[in-house]
């Protein structure tokens, strides 16, 4: 369906900064609940089936008692990235293990229709130079994206040792042997000289607990569990099995809008229900072309996601490489305003006057949006109750040319709960506002655990040297180096978002921590070292480090509507805003990593000495 463009439709709006911030106020406030993150549970207990693999069958194995070099945990693109550099680095006995069926993380999850990754492939997809493979779309779509993580482990080696559809259990540390002991659902055990966890962000469903849910009669999944066996159809679509569906989706965060036009085209009848609307702005995909990635030279893709990081962390580049919404946006916010605003007056802005201004352009954007959807969407009334009303970081900024035009379907409803959610869910369907809708299907689009413990996301704890226990350690916040290392748990990595510099393209924070995790192994293969681990200290100087910054950009969360960036409006623990992410952005945290490689001393790593044993 195309994002048609129909004549403005006139509609009464806030004008004006102060009336606009009224308006944010007001609708923020409907929102914040005394639950909190409280108002979530797990896919566990008596709803675990909701978490269950439905792609891949988990046959039975015989367990596997074996000694492998470098365990990486996850086999997702950040495992992926790491076991290029370690390759490189030398080390050639390489094993993967993740409880999903097969490569791809959260990619091998989320198989909803419609499914399409909103960074712009040529910088979301690592080693496109190397590989030459081409993606067949700017923004590529799930099938694609998994073919390319599996492209990359056979070219790698990757795939035949392999551990899938087995979930960790526990890893213990043994001083004596320098090894780490890996247990598994599967009854492995793995004893490794190394083990890197990349667990992802995004990976454990986030259910909401509302009443009734398991009273459902209905079918119910939850989106990265897709049952194309009751749909029918695949990712391109063609869900058959709905045609005689009422069907719900319970969610509009950036995975409710890519799926609701497919659902919105297959379903008898579909009832999308908001909570908080998305603020979607244009997405212009479009096939590549065949001589897009003809003539590029050497370099290209590292140039072009430098380039892309470093328009979005608000600084300028002559050349803004990617031009694209994400990009947009930063241009629109920050650094073009703040710094127009700096030629004109010929010296710096204020703290406030800066503030001030990215309010302004905020305002601003957001109007473009609200514009949009007023120019898209037919019914006055369903426009009115499609517009965001709050700054555009608070929530993930969402990209898509079909989501607003479903609502013109006659065969689709907005179902706006006024910020207050879905009061109860029953046999036959659910309620809102006391009024009750009798569904067939009920779809969660309601996200994944973002600000749970690390060791909770993982479904195991890790045991260091000394007994130290990783859930005790970080009890109290996390606690590393550089995202990488943790005191007392030697020959352990992490890689993700933790205490780390976060860019918009994951692809790029990975890429960064794989590289540096490379460079750290390369070292002590030549050095002859076994085993390295962050020394207290530098820990310490580096967590100080972590907590100074960690409040920059409160200024503007603490006026936003509740979110998992802003730990559902809770930013009294800066660690759980963003998992505690480095607050001076991705690309001061890359430099800082950059400086300390050539500074070559491996300052804060401790080498304990001995044999390679
Ligand atoms: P989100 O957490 O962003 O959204 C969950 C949705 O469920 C929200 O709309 C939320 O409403 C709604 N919800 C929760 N509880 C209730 C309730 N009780 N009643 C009604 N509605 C409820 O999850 P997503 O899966 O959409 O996205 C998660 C992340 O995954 C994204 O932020 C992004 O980082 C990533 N992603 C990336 C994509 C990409 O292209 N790269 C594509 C898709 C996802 P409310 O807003 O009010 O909280």
């Amino acid at each position: 369906m195309a994002d048609r463009v129909q004549e403005p439709v006139s509609r009464t709006r806030p004008v004006g900064a102060e009336e606009l911030r009224a308006r944010y106020d007001k609708e923020r406030a409907k929102r914040l609940r005394a639950d909190g993150t409280a108002q979530y549970r797990g896919a566990d207990g008596e709803l675990s089936h909701l978490a269950e693999d439905p792609f891949e069958p988990v046959g039975p194995r015989a367990p596997l008692h074996t000694e492998v070099e470098f365990l990486l945990i996850g086999g997702g693109f950040a495992s992926l990235t790491a076991a290029v550099h370690l390759r490189r680095a030398g080390i050639e006995d390489i094993r993967i293990v993740d409880r999903a069926g097969g490569f791809g993380g959260t990619w091998y999850w989320n198989r909803y229709p419609g499914a399409m990754c909103d960074i712009d492939a040529s910088i979301y997809l690592p080693f496109l130079e190397e590989t030459g493979h081409r993606p067949r779309h700017r923004y590529a779509f799930g099938p694609d994206i998994r073919a390319h993580a599996e492209a990359l482990a056979r070219t790698h080696g990757l795939a035949d040792g392999a551990l899938f559809s087995t979930t960790v259990t526990g890893a213990r540390w043994d001083d004596g042997e320098g090894r780490w002991w890996v247990t598994t659902d599967r009854g492995d055990l793995l004893r490794a000289r190394f083990v890197s966890m990349a667990i992802g962000p995004l990976d454990r469903p986030k259910l909401p607990r509302i009443p009734g849910l398991g009273d459902f009669a209905g079918h119910v999944f939850h989106t990265s569990r897709w049952d194309y066996g009751y749909t029918g159809g695949d990712e391109h679509g063609g869900l058959t099995g709905l045609r005689d569906k009422r069907v719900a989706v319970i969610g509009t965060g950036a995975t409710g809008v890519q799926c609701v036009p497919q659902l919105g085209e297959w379903a008898g009848h579909l009832y999308v229900v908001q909570r908080t609307p998305a603020a979607v702005d244009v997405r212009d995909n479009r096939p590549t072309g065949p001589d897009e990635f003809r003539g590029l030279p050497a370099g290209w893709q590292a140039e072009r996601v430098r380039n892309f990081t470093t328009v979005v962390s608000g600084s300028t580049e002559e050349t803004d490489l990617v031009h694209d919404g994400w990009t947009a946006i930063f241009r629109e916010l920050t650094a073009v305003a703040a710094g127009r605003a700096e030629e004109d007056r010929g010296g710096p802005l204020t703290r406030a006057e800066r503030h001030d201004l990215m309010t302004a352009a905020d305002f601003a954007t957001m109007d473009r949006i609200r514009d949009r959807i007023d120019r898209i969407v037919a019914d006055p009334a369903t426009a009115e109750a499609l517009k965001p009303w709050y700054d555009r970081w608070c929530k993930r900024p969402c990209f898509h040319d079909d989501y607003y035009p479903t609502f013109n379907r006659p065969d689709v409803t907005l179902v706006d709960t006024d910020g207050r959610g879905v009061d109860r869910i029953t046999e036959h369907g659910f309620v809102v506002a006391g009024e009750h809708y009798d569904v067939d299907c009920l779809i969660l689009a309601t996200g994944f655990e973002v600000g749970t413990e690390h060791t909770h996301r993982a479904g195991f704890d890790v045991e260091g040297r000394d007994g130290a226990v990783l859930s005790e350690k970080w009890a109290n916040g996390y606690r590393t180096l550089h995202g990488l290392h943790t005191a007392g748990f030697p020959n352990l990595f992490f890689l993700g978002v933790t205490q780390t510099g976060v860019s918009p393209n994951y692809s790029h924070t990975v890429a960064e921590q794989a590289a540096h995790l490379g460079y750290i192994v390369r070292w002590m293969r030549e050095h002859e070292r076994p085993v390295v681990e962050a020394t207290p200290e530098a820990e310490e100087d580096y967590v100080a480090e972590i907590e100074r910054h960690a409040r920059q950009g409160t200024w503007y969360y603490e006026r936003c509507t509740p979110s998992y960036f802003t730990n559902e409006g809770d930013l009294t623990d800066p660690r759980k805003v963003l998992a505690g992410a480095y607050g001076k952005g991705p690309l001061a945290f890359f430099a800082l990593l950059d400086r300390w490689r050539r500074r070559g001393d491996l300052a804060g790593l401790a080498f304990p000495a001995g044999e390679d044993r």
